[in-house]
């Protein structure tokens, strides 16, 4: 019944929020959902896998593709080049299909900026003191990088007035938020603009 595009969610926030781990039990719950995978030129961490967590880049592969155009957005981030495939994002909405991405924070409004449509989530942990316990525990950086990361995620907050809903992941109630998540979705899917308009002059009232 709702026709037209697919819709694009964009789940942002600080690094060390839990989008990674949210947005993963989010796609396990709704198949149809696809994912942009992003490209990136840092390492990979133990266990990512080419094309499933990253398309992993050289710097200069990176910027050959970005210079012709191959991002939707593209981003420095604490020294590393993350950017959205342009393509695969547009095919899939125009093929009907809903699409979930999570980029760092100037990443997510650039996205809004180039689809008005978009739906921004800003993931938070009840604590700002929770990222850094989060950050020390998946054991992935330094501890210059989660100090840098940190400083990051400050400025990061100052934009949650630019999103248009706020989930709060709190230590411990992971599911709770991942419900939130799926209620943002399914509520989104009903919002009047979604509908197409001859299907709304057709809705007999009776
Ligand atoms: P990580 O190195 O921890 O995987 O990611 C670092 C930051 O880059 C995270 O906040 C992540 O959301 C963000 N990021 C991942 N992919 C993209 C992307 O395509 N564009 C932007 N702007 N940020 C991204």
């Amino acid at each position: 019944m709702i026709t037209g595009p697919g819709l694009l969610f964009v789940v942002s926030g600080p690094s060390g929020a839990g989008k990674d781990t949210l947005v993963d039990a989010l796609r396990e719950r709704s198949p149809r959902l696809h994912y942009s995978v992003s490209a990136t030129t840092r390492d990979p961490r133990a266990g990512e896998r080419e094309g499933e967590h990253y398309f992993f880049l050289t710097r200069e592969d990176f910027e050959r593709r970005r210079n012709a155009g191959g991002f939707l957005e593209w981003r420095e981030y604490n020294g590393n080049l993350y950017g959205t495939p342009r393509d695969y994002v547009i095919g899939t909405l125009h093929q009907g299909y809903d699409l979930i991405m999570k980029p760092e924070v100037n990443g997510a409004l650039a996205v809004k900026a180039a689809f008005a449509d978009a739906v921004l989530i800003f993931l938070v942990p009840d604590r700002l003191s929770h990222l850094r316990d989060r950050l020390l525990a998946r054991r992935t950086e330094t501890n210059e990088e989660i100090a840098r990361r940190l400083e990051i995620a400050h400025e990061e907050m100052k934009f949650i007035p630019n999103f248009d809903y706020l989930v709060i992941n709190e230590q411990g109630q992971s599911e709770q938020a991942v419900r939130d998540l799926q209620a943002i979705l399914q509520a989104e899917r009903f919002r009047i603009h979604r509908y197409s308009d001859p299907w709304l002059k057709n809705v007999e009232l009776t």
